[in-house]
Protein backbone atom coordinates (compact mmCIF):
# COMPACT_ATOMS: atom_id res chain seq x y z
CA UNK A 1 0.00 0.00 0.00
CA UNK A 2 1.15 4.03 -0.70
CA UNK A 3 -0.34 6.92 0.33
CA UNK A 4 0.26 9.75 -2.23
CA UNK A 5 -0.03 13.06 -0.37
CA UNK A 6 0.85 16.02 -2.24
CA UNK A 7 1.52 18.08 1.29
CA UNK A 8 5.31 18.11 1.60
CA UNK A 9 5.35 16.67 5.42
CA UNK A 10 2.89 15.56 7.60
CA UNK A 11 0.44 18.55 8.79
CA UNK A 12 2.28 20.29 11.62
CA UNK A 13 0.11 22.95 12.60
CA UNK A 14 -3.69 23.00 12.16
CA UNK A 15 -6.62 22.72 14.77
CA UNK A 16 -7.99 20.19 16.57
CA UNK A 17 -10.94 18.01 16.63
CA UNK A 18 -12.91 15.22 18.55
CA UNK A 19 -13.20 11.80 17.62
CA UNK A 20 -16.80 10.28 18.76
CA UNK A 21 -16.73 7.26 20.07
CA UNK A 22 -17.78 5.61 17.22
CA UNK A 23 -14.41 5.93 15.43
CA UNK A 24 -12.59 5.46 18.87
CA UNK A 25 -14.44 2.13 18.19
CA UNK A 26 -12.51 1.49 14.78
CA UNK A 27 -9.07 3.05 16.23
CA UNK A 28 -9.32 0.17 19.30
CA UNK A 29 -9.82 -2.46 16.10
CA UNK A 30 -6.56 -1.09 15.05
CA UNK A 31 -4.96 -0.86 18.34
CA UNK A 32 -4.63 3.14 18.38
CA UNK A 33 -7.12 4.03 20.56
CA UNK A 34 -4.85 3.98 23.49
CA UNK A 35 -2.63 6.43 21.46
CA UNK A 36 -5.11 8.90 20.86
CA UNK A 37 -6.78 8.66 24.83
CA UNK A 38 -3.14 9.99 25.98
CA UNK A 39 -2.23 12.36 22.92
CA UNK A 40 -5.90 14.53 23.25
CA UNK A 41 -8.56 14.69 26.09
CA UNK A 42 -10.92 12.68 27.26
CA UNK A 43 -14.10 14.38 27.30
CA UNK A 44 -16.28 13.34 30.20
CA UNK A 45 -19.38 16.33 29.88
CA UNK A 46 -20.79 18.85 27.39
CA UNK A 47 -23.13 21.77 27.91
CA UNK A 48 -24.46 24.60 25.95
CA UNK A 49 -25.36 27.61 27.19
CA UNK A 50 -27.23 30.75 25.60
CA UNK A 51 -24.56 33.42 24.05
CA UNK A 52 -25.15 35.49 27.15
CA UNK A 53 -24.36 31.79 29.78
CA UNK A 54 -27.40 30.42 30.66
CA UNK A 55 -27.64 26.80 30.62
CA UNK A 56 -29.59 25.06 28.56
CA UNK A 57 -28.43 21.68 28.64
CA UNK A 58 -25.73 19.56 30.50
CA UNK A 59 -24.88 15.83 29.46
CA UNK A 60 -22.67 13.84 31.23
CA UNK A 61 -20.84 11.25 29.08
CA UNK A 62 -19.83 8.34 31.70
CA UNK A 63 -22.96 6.53 30.87
CA UNK A 64 -22.22 6.17 27.10
CA UNK A 65 -18.73 5.95 28.00
CA UNK A 66 -19.75 2.55 30.00
CA UNK A 67 -22.32 0.85 28.05
CA UNK A 68 -19.87 1.57 24.81
CA UNK A 69 -16.45 0.87 26.01
CA UNK A 70 -14.98 4.11 24.67
CA UNK A 71 -15.15 7.60 25.24
CA UNK A 72 -15.11 10.29 22.63
CA UNK A 73 -11.54 12.66 22.84
CA UNK A 74 -10.15 16.12 21.91
CA UNK A 75 -7.00 15.85 20.10
CA UNK A 76 -4.80 18.41 17.96
CA UNK A 77 -5.00 17.30 14.60
CA UNK A 78 -1.13 17.04 14.20
CA UNK A 79 -1.24 14.45 17.15
CA UNK A 80 -3.73 12.12 15.35
CA UNK A 81 -2.13 12.68 12.15
CA UNK A 82 1.18 11.33 13.51
CA UNK A 83 -0.37 8.40 15.25
CA UNK A 84 -2.01 7.52 12.28
CA UNK A 85 1.12 7.19 10.25
CA UNK A 86 3.36 5.65 12.29
CA UNK A 87 0.86 2.85 12.15
CA UNK A 88 1.88 2.46 8.66
CA UNK A 89 4.94 0.46 7.54
CA UNK A 90 8.12 2.62 6.87
CA UNK A 91 7.71 4.60 3.55
CA UNK A 92 4.33 3.92 3.43
CA UNK A 93 3.44 7.45 2.76
CA UNK A 94 5.18 9.82 -0.41
CA UNK A 95 5.07 13.39 0.20
CA UNK A 96 5.01 16.10 -2.64
CA UNK A 97 3.22 13.34 -4.87
CA UNK A 98 0.05 15.25 -6.15
CA UNK A 99 -2.44 12.42 -7.94
CA UNK A 100 -3.15 15.02 -11.27
CA UNK A 101 -5.11 11.91 -13.29
CA UNK A 102 -5.11 7.82 -13.55
CA UNK A 103 -6.36 5.37 -15.81
CA UNK A 104 -8.46 1.80 -14.46
CA UNK A 105 -7.61 -0.67 -17.42
CA UNK A 106 -9.44 -2.97 -15.36
CA UNK A 107 -6.50 -5.21 -14.27
CA UNK A 108 -5.02 -2.31 -12.63
CA UNK A 109 -4.56 1.84 -12.09
CA UNK A 110 -2.38 3.97 -13.51
CA UNK A 111 -2.10 6.73 -11.70
CA UNK A 112 0.03 10.11 -12.79
CA UNK A 113 1.43 12.43 -10.63
CA UNK A 114 2.11 16.22 -11.14
CA UNK A 115 6.17 15.78 -11.04
CA UNK A 116 5.19 13.39 -14.30
CA UNK A 117 6.04 10.08 -12.92
CA UNK A 118 3.74 7.37 -13.17
CA UNK A 119 2.78 4.25 -10.93
CA UNK A 120 0.76 1.11 -10.83
CA UNK A 121 -1.33 -0.86 -8.44
CA UNK A 122 -4.46 -2.83 -7.73
CA UNK A 123 -6.75 -0.01 -6.65
CA UNK A 124 -6.86 3.43 -6.38
CA UNK A 125 -9.04 5.23 -2.98
CA UNK A 126 -9.37 8.58 -3.47
CA UNK A 127 -9.22 9.89 -0.14
CA UNK A 128 -8.48 13.63 -0.79
CA UNK A 129 -10.94 15.75 0.54
CA UNK A 130 -13.58 17.81 0.15
CA UNK A 131 -12.06 18.81 -3.65
CA UNK A 132 -11.07 15.52 -4.56
CA UNK A 133 -9.21 15.05 -8.18
CA UNK A 134 -10.99 11.44 -8.09
CA UNK A 135 -14.13 12.04 -7.30
CA UNK A 136 -14.17 14.94 -10.00
CA UNK A 137 -13.32 11.80 -12.20
CA UNK A 138 -15.53 9.45 -11.00
CA UNK A 139 -18.88 11.67 -10.63
CA UNK A 140 -17.89 14.86 -12.44
CA UNK A 141 -17.27 18.43 -11.62
CA UNK A 142 -19.45 20.34 -9.45
CA UNK A 143 -18.76 22.80 -6.54
CA UNK A 144 -18.98 21.94 -3.02
CA UNK A 145 -22.64 23.76 -1.64
CA UNK A 146 -22.16 26.47 0.73
CA UNK A 147 -24.11 26.35 4.79
CA UNK A 148 -24.43 30.00 5.02
CA UNK A 149 -22.06 30.59 7.55
CA UNK A 150 -17.92 30.51 7.86
CA UNK A 151 -15.88 29.53 10.83
CA UNK A 152 -13.31 30.54 12.52
CA UNK A 153 -10.64 28.05 14.52
CA UNK A 154 -7.61 28.16 17.02
CA UNK A 155 -5.96 26.54 19.84
CA UNK A 156 -5.65 28.75 22.91
CA UNK A 157 -3.32 28.60 25.69
CA UNK A 158 -6.04 28.70 27.99
CA UNK A 159 -6.26 25.33 29.66
CA UNK A 160 -9.66 23.74 30.66
CA UNK A 161 -12.13 26.98 31.04
CA UNK A 162 -14.96 24.55 32.89
CA UNK A 163 -12.53 21.24 34.45
CA UNK A 164 -10.98 18.66 32.63
CA UNK A 165 -12.51 16.91 29.81
CA UNK A 166 -15.86 19.43 29.91
CA UNK A 167 -16.63 20.49 26.74
CA UNK A 168 -19.25 23.68 25.77
CA UNK A 169 -20.87 25.48 23.25
CA UNK A 170 -22.68 29.22 23.58
CA UNK A 171 -25.44 29.89 20.87
CA UNK A 172 -26.41 32.88 20.02
CA UNK A 173 -28.67 34.22 16.57
CA UNK A 174 -27.23 33.38 13.70
CA UNK A 175 -23.33 33.07 15.87
CA UNK A 176 -21.66 30.33 17.99
CA UNK A 177 -19.02 29.45 20.00
CA UNK A 178 -17.76 26.36 20.93
CA UNK A 179 -15.13 24.75 22.78
CA UNK A 180 -13.11 21.76 23.61
CA UNK A 181 -9.85 20.91 25.81
CA UNK A 182 -7.01 18.54 24.21
CA UNK A 183 -4.60 18.19 27.41
CA UNK A 184 -3.64 19.62 30.30
CA UNK A 185 -2.33 22.95 28.15
CA UNK A 186 -4.48 24.16 25.55
CA UNK A 187 -8.07 23.94 24.48
CA UNK A 188 -9.45 24.20 20.82
CA UNK A 189 -12.18 26.45 20.02
CA UNK A 190 -14.23 27.03 16.90
CA UNK A 191 -16.82 30.63 16.75
CA UNK A 192 -19.17 30.63 13.37
CA UNK A 193 -21.47 32.94 12.04
CA UNK A 194 -23.83 34.09 8.91
CA UNK A 195 -21.88 35.30 6.42
CA UNK A 196 -21.69 35.99 2.74
CA UNK A 197 -19.21 33.21 1.06
CA UNK A 198 -16.10 34.35 0.27
CA UNK A 199 -15.38 36.89 2.87
CA UNK A 200 -11.90 37.65 4.21
CA UNK A 201 -10.75 38.81 7.93
CA UNK A 202 -8.80 42.61 7.59
CA UNK A 203 -5.51 43.12 9.73
CA UNK A 204 -6.26 41.66 13.44
CA UNK A 205 -8.51 38.80 13.47
CA UNK A 206 -7.84 38.33 17.00
CA UNK A 207 -9.31 42.27 17.71
CA UNK A 208 -12.18 41.28 15.08
CA UNK A 209 -13.72 38.33 16.51
CA UNK A 210 -13.44 39.95 19.86
CA UNK A 211 -16.08 42.14 18.80
CA UNK A 212 -18.15 39.85 16.55
CA UNK A 213 -17.99 37.90 20.16
CA UNK A 214 -19.06 40.87 22.20
CA UNK A 215 -21.54 40.16 24.85
CA UNK A 216 -20.88 36.23 25.27
CA UNK A 217 -20.06 35.09 28.55
CA UNK A 218 -17.16 33.55 29.83
CA UNK A 219 -14.94 31.81 28.54
CA UNK A 220 -15.14 33.43 25.01
CA UNK A 221 -13.10 36.65 25.30
CA UNK A 222 -10.92 34.22 27.49
CA UNK A 223 -9.93 31.73 25.11
CA UNK A 224 -9.39 34.43 22.67
CA UNK A 225 -7.18 36.31 24.22
CA UNK A 226 -4.81 33.52 24.74
CA UNK A 227 -4.88 32.54 21.24
CA UNK A 228 -1.59 33.50 18.93
CA UNK A 229 -2.81 35.00 16.35
CA UNK A 230 -1.90 33.17 13.75
CA UNK A 231 -2.84 30.06 14.31
CA UNK A 232 -6.38 31.42 13.94
CA UNK A 233 -7.82 29.73 10.61
CA UNK A 234 -11.17 30.72 8.81
CA UNK A 235 -13.09 28.17 6.70
CA UNK A 236 -16.54 28.58 4.49
CA UNK A 237 -18.54 25.77 5.71
CA UNK A 238 -19.56 23.65 3.00
CA UNK A 239 -20.76 20.33 2.25
CA UNK A 240 -21.49 18.13 -0.53
CA UNK A 241 -25.29 16.50 -1.20
CA UNK A 242 -24.86 12.49 -0.69
CA UNK A 243 -23.92 11.03 -3.51
CA UNK A 244 -25.14 6.77 -3.71
CA UNK A 245 -22.17 6.16 -5.96
CA UNK A 246 -18.75 6.08 -4.26
CA UNK A 247 -16.79 3.88 -6.64
CA UNK A 248 -16.02 2.85 -10.23
CA UNK A 249 -14.67 -0.19 -11.42
CA UNK A 250 -11.19 -0.45 -9.16
CA UNK A 251 -11.60 3.54 -7.68
CA UNK A 252 -13.48 4.32 -4.75
CA UNK A 253 -13.74 7.36 -2.39
CA UNK A 254 -13.40 7.83 1.10
CA UNK A 255 -13.96 10.40 3.46
CA UNK A 256 -14.83 13.65 2.47
CA UNK A 257 -14.07 12.82 -1.00
CA UNK A 258 -17.18 10.39 -0.81
CA UNK A 259 -19.17 12.17 1.85
CA UNK A 260 -18.02 15.74 3.15
CA UNK A 261 -20.57 17.14 5.85
CA UNK A 262 -20.97 20.38 7.94
CA UNK A 263 -19.35 20.02 11.28
CA UNK A 264 -22.10 20.50 13.31
CA UNK A 265 -22.24 16.74 14.63
CA UNK A 266 -18.51 16.70 14.13
CA UNK A 267 -18.43 13.15 12.64
CA UNK A 268 -16.99 14.27 9.16
CA UNK A 269 -13.46 12.38 10.50
CA UNK A 270 -14.96 9.87 12.38
CA UNK A 271 -16.71 8.49 9.14
CA UNK A 272 -13.74 8.71 7.20
CA UNK A 273 -12.20 6.74 10.00
CA UNK A 274 -15.42 4.11 9.50
CA UNK A 275 -15.13 4.07 5.88
CA UNK A 276 -11.21 3.00 6.69
CA UNK A 277 -11.94 -0.16 8.50
CA UNK A 278 -15.06 -1.38 6.50
CA UNK A 279 -12.83 -0.63 3.06
CA UNK A 280 -10.05 -2.93 5.33
CA UNK A 281 -12.77 -5.40 5.77
CA UNK A 282 -14.08 -5.62 2.77
CA UNK A 283 -11.22 -5.88 0.66
CA UNK A 284 -10.11 -8.92 2.90
CA UNK A 285 -13.13 -10.54 2.68
CA UNK A 286 -13.54 -10.58 -1.15
CA UNK A 287 -13.11 -12.45 -3.80
CA UNK A 288 -11.98 -9.76 -6.48
CA UNK A 289 -10.87 -5.79 -6.06
CA UNK A 290 -14.04 -4.83 -7.47
CA UNK A 291 -16.09 -6.80 -5.49
CA UNK A 292 -14.29 -5.69 -2.50
CA UNK A 293 -15.09 -2.12 -3.41
CA UNK A 294 -18.39 -2.44 -4.01
CA UNK A 295 -19.29 -4.25 -0.58
CA UNK A 296 -17.47 -1.40 1.03
CA UNK A 297 -19.79 1.26 -0.48
CA UNK A 298 -22.46 -0.95 0.02
CA UNK A 299 -21.80 -1.21 3.52
CA UNK A 300 -21.17 2.78 4.05
CA UNK A 301 -23.36 4.62 1.74
CA UNK A 302 -26.60 4.50 3.78
CA UNK A 303 -24.95 5.68 7.28
CA UNK A 304 -22.68 8.33 5.79
CA UNK A 305 -26.25 9.80 3.99
CA UNK A 306 -27.86 10.07 7.71
CA UNK A 307 -24.66 11.76 8.84
CA UNK A 308 -24.15 14.54 5.97
CA UNK A 309 -28.26 15.41 5.87
CA UNK A 310 -28.05 15.53 9.67
CA UNK A 311 -25.03 17.77 9.93
CA UNK A 312 -26.72 19.68 7.38
CA UNK A 313 -30.37 19.97 9.38
CA UNK A 314 -28.58 20.77 12.41
CA UNK A 315 -26.61 23.68 11.26
CA UNK A 316 -30.11 24.99 9.83
CA UNK A 317 -31.36 25.44 13.36
CA UNK A 318 -28.57 26.09 15.62
CA UNK A 319 -26.90 28.66 13.02
CA UNK A 320 -30.17 30.46 12.07
CA UNK A 321 -30.72 34.43 13.07
CA UNK A 322 -34.11 34.26 12.68
CA UNK A 323 -35.71 34.83 16.23
CA UNK A 324 -38.42 32.66 16.37
CA UNK A 325 -36.36 29.67 15.19
CA UNK A 326 -34.03 30.79 17.83
CA UNK A 327 -36.26 30.86 20.40
CA UNK A 328 -37.81 27.15 19.60
CA UNK A 329 -34.58 26.29 19.55
CA UNK A 330 -33.16 27.29 22.89
CA UNK A 331 -36.23 25.85 24.53
CA UNK A 332 -36.08 22.38 22.92
CA UNK A 333 -32.63 22.03 24.17
CA UNK A 334 -33.74 23.47 27.44
CA UNK A 335 -36.84 20.86 27.71
CA UNK A 336 -34.41 18.38 26.71
CA UNK A 337 -33.58 15.36 29.37
CA UNK A 338 -30.25 13.51 29.16
CA UNK A 339 -32.15 10.52 28.15
CA UNK A 340 -33.41 12.20 25.22
CA UNK A 341 -30.10 13.83 24.26
CA UNK A 342 -28.51 10.47 24.91
CA UNK A 343 -30.82 8.69 22.33
CA UNK A 344 -29.78 11.60 19.84
CA UNK A 345 -26.38 10.30 20.10
CA UNK A 346 -26.85 6.26 20.55
CA UNK A 347 -27.46 5.81 17.02
CA UNK A 348 -24.38 7.81 16.09
CA UNK A 349 -21.90 5.75 18.76
CA UNK A 350 -23.01 2.65 18.59
CA UNK A 351 -21.29 0.77 15.82
CA UNK A 352 -19.76 -2.52 15.83
CA UNK A 353 -16.36 -2.73 15.86
CA UNK A 354 -14.56 -5.23 13.76
CA UNK A 355 -11.46 -7.65 14.78
CA UNK A 356 -8.70 -6.20 12.50
CA UNK A 357 -6.22 -6.37 15.03
CA UNK A 358 -4.72 -9.82 14.13
CA UNK A 359 -5.45 -9.21 10.20
C1 LIG B 1 -14.54 23.68 11.25
C2 LIG B 1 -14.45 22.19 11.14
C3 LIG B 1 -14.49 21.41 12.28
C4 LIG B 1 -14.46 20.01 12.19
N1 LIG B 1 -14.51 19.28 13.33
C5 LIG B 1 -14.54 17.93 13.25
C6 LIG B 1 -14.60 17.13 14.43
O1 LIG B 1 -14.61 17.64 15.54
N2 LIG B 1 -14.65 15.77 14.29
C7 LIG B 1 -14.63 15.16 13.07
O2 LIG B 1 -14.67 13.94 13.01
N3 LIG B 1 -14.54 15.90 11.94
C8 LIG B 1 -14.49 17.24 12.00
N4 LIG B 1 -14.40 17.99 10.86
C9 LIG B 1 -14.37 17.31 9.55
C10 LIG B 1 -12.97 16.80 9.22
O3 LIG B 1 -12.04 17.86 9.24
C11 LIG B 1 -12.96 16.17 7.84
O4 LIG B 1 -14.09 15.35 7.67
C12 LIG B 1 -11.71 15.32 7.67
O5 LIG B 1 -10.56 16.12 7.74
C13 LIG B 1 -11.77 14.59 6.33
O6 LIG B 1 -10.59 13.85 6.19
P1 LIG B 1 -10.13 13.42 4.73
O7 LIG B 1 -8.87 12.66 4.96
O8 LIG B 1 -11.24 12.78 4.01
O9 LIG B 1 -9.83 14.79 3.96
P2 LIG B 1 -8.74 15.90 4.28
O10 LIG B 1 -8.56 16.06 5.75
O11 LIG B 1 -9.15 17.09 3.49
O12 LIG B 1 -7.41 15.28 3.72
C14 LIG B 1 -7.21 15.14 2.33
C15 LIG B 1 -5.72 14.96 2.09
O13 LIG B 1 -5.51 14.69 0.72
C16 LIG B 1 -4.43 15.51 0.25
N5 LIG B 1 -4.69 15.73 -1.19
C17 LIG B 1 -5.68 16.45 -1.76
N6 LIG B 1 -5.61 16.39 -3.09
C18 LIG B 1 -4.55 15.60 -3.39
C19 LIG B 1 -3.98 15.15 -4.62
N7 LIG B 1 -4.50 15.50 -5.82
N8 LIG B 1 -2.89 14.34 -4.56
C20 LIG B 1 -2.35 13.97 -3.35
N9 LIG B 1 -2.86 14.37 -2.16
C21 LIG B 1 -3.95 15.17 -2.18
C22 LIG B 1 -4.50 16.77 1.07
O14 LIG B 1 -3.24 17.43 1.11
C23 LIG B 1 -4.90 16.21 2.44
O15 LIG B 1 -3.78 15.83 3.21
C24 LIG B 1 -14.40 19.39 10.92
C25 LIG B 1 -14.33 20.17 9.77
C26 LIG B 1 -14.36 21.57 9.86
C27 LIG B 1 -14.27 22.39 8.60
Amino acid sequence: MLVLERAPQLRVAGAALTIQINAMQMLSALGLDGAVREAGEVIVSGRIDTHRGRSMATLALGEAAARLGQSSVAIHRAALSKILASALPERAIRFDAELVGFEDDGEGVQVRLASGEALRGSALIGADGIHSRVRAALLGEEAPRYAGYTCWRGISALPRPRGAGVVGQLWGPGIRFGFAPIGPEATYWFATQNAARGGEDGGDVRAELRERFEGFASPVAELLEATPVESILRNDIIDRPPASKWVRGRAALLGDAAHAMTPNMGQGACQAIEDAVALAEQLSAAASVEAGLLGYESARVERARRFVNRSWRTGAVVQSSNPLVCGMRNLRAGLSSDASLMAGMMWAWEVDAPQLRAS
